[in-house]
């Protein structure tokens, strides 16, 4: 008999794997990102049972925490920790230190802490760009229009790595919107390309819209909900 996680894992895989097929994309190229914010470590260690070895944590002391527990364990060192959510400046050293990558970098100032306070024996932290595609007001996420110069002073910083971009568009009202939305962030990262920035990773998609997001080329799927049950 399967858990509700188990059952939830292999769902969302079918929905990835579904749509890579109606998209003519390699299944493996899209990667999953198990968002665990507010749910306990032992959901955590339950997805790890299942095989997932990525996950997505918004608020940092939490995210530390769980880190923390994690690696303290001998069979989870091969877990792989994302900081999806917002970062204010007393937060960098704390991200800088734990975590592997950082979905959520919209300004140079973060960058350079991140890259000062990023410990020297560890390996340069994945960074992706998050863009604001649909231009929300009061919204995270630096302009599509100013994402270049962002990306190549992100790439000058020596202990960063940059890996691509993140946005987290508005609920949308239908597949065309989502799709539409997720397809302006894909046009960008392919423009950013052209003009010499190194990036493998479209970090686009969420429960309600990864179908959308995976047409669109997604890299990587950032799913909470559909795996943990609502928060
Ligand atoms: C919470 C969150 C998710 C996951 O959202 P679900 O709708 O629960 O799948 C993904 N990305 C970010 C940045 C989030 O904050």
């Amino acid at each position: 008999m399967n858990t509700i996680l188990q059952e939830n894992l292999l769902g969302v895989r079918q929905r990835i794997a579904r749509q890579c097929a109606a998209s003519g994309r390699d299944p493996g190229s899209v990667q999953l990102l198990a968002v665990s914010k507010t749910f306990p470590l032992s959901a955590i260690l339950e997805a790890y049972q299942a095989g997932q070895t990525r996950f997505g944590e918004n608020y940092i002391q939490e995210g530390v925490d769980k880190i923390l527990a994690c690696r303290a364990r001998p069979e989870c060192r091969d877990m792989e920790w994302h900081c999806i959510g917002p970062i204010q400046s007393n937060k960098t050293r704390l991200v800088a230190t734990h975590f592997d990558w950082v979905h959520s970098v919209d300004r140079l100032k973060i960058a350079q802490r991140l890259s000062e306070q990023r410990p020297q024996d560890m390996p340069p932290l994945n960074v992706c760009i998050q863009v604001n595609i649909d231009g929300g007001a009061n919204k995270a996420g630096v302009a599509p229009a100013d994402a270049l110069d962002l990306a190549r002073q992100v790439t000058a910083l020596p202990r960063l790595h940059l890996r691509g971009l993140m946005t987290i568009p508005e609920p949308a009202p239908d597949y065309a919107t989502a799709l539409a939305t997720h397809q302006a962030a894909k046009t960008l990262w392919d423009r950013m390309r052209d003009a010499g920035i190194a990036m493998d990773t479209l970090s686009l998609g969420m429960s309600a819209d990864l179908e959308a997001a995976v047409a669109a080329g997604s890299t990587m799927v950032r799913v909470g909900s559909a795996l943990f049950g609502s928060r």
